[in-house]
């Protein structure tokens, strides 16, 4: 019973990704080989697909 699900690949340099059971929609991943963040914008048994990550500017505040 093995689902094989198409590794996603990194957009900017093609290195497959390794799938993980808890990703999300909306789910950041780093990628291991650039470090291009992507994220998940599609998951379900059949298929996941990424997109580039939007740079989002870590503003806490104080
Ligand atoms: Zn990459």
């Amino acid at each position: 019973m093995t689902t094989a699900i198409a590794a996603p690949k990194c957009l900017v340099c093609d290195t497959e990704f390794e799938v993980q059971a808890d990703w999300e929609k909306g789910e950041i991943t780093e990628c291991t080989a650039c470090g291009q963040e992507h994220e998940v914008v599609e998951k379900n048994a059949a298929v996941v697909r990424l997109d580039l990550a939007p740079e989002v500017e870590e503003d806490w505040g104080e």
